[in-house]
């Protein structure tokens, strides 16, 4: 079930700030720890500040859909869990 933890990790970044500068600046770092298959880790290493805009644009930059994206923009471990 690694793809939950991707949408975890995108869903985060998406709600906060400072995680998702610092996956900007430096994705190796932010994604230590992290449960990401290579493939998955090359796909959020290779992410923009624009895929993150709106939900659809990282949706489209990701593959992952919208709705599992806003789902778990609820879940606690999403909002209380940084990178
Ligand atoms: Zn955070």
């Amino acid at each position: 079930m690694s793809q939950r933890e991707l949408i975890f990790v995108l869903a985060h970044a998406q709600l906060c700030t400072a995680c998702r500068e610092r996956l900007l600046a430096s994705p190796q770092d932010a994604l230590v720890g992290r449960w990401l298959t290579a493939d998955e880790k090359s796909l959020v290493v290779g992410l923009k500040d624009t895929d993150f805009y709106t939900p659809e644009r990282l949706a489209e930059a990701t593959g992952v859909s919208v709705s599992q994206i806003s789902e778990s923009s609820n879940h606690p471990v999403v909002r209380l869990r940084h990178l």
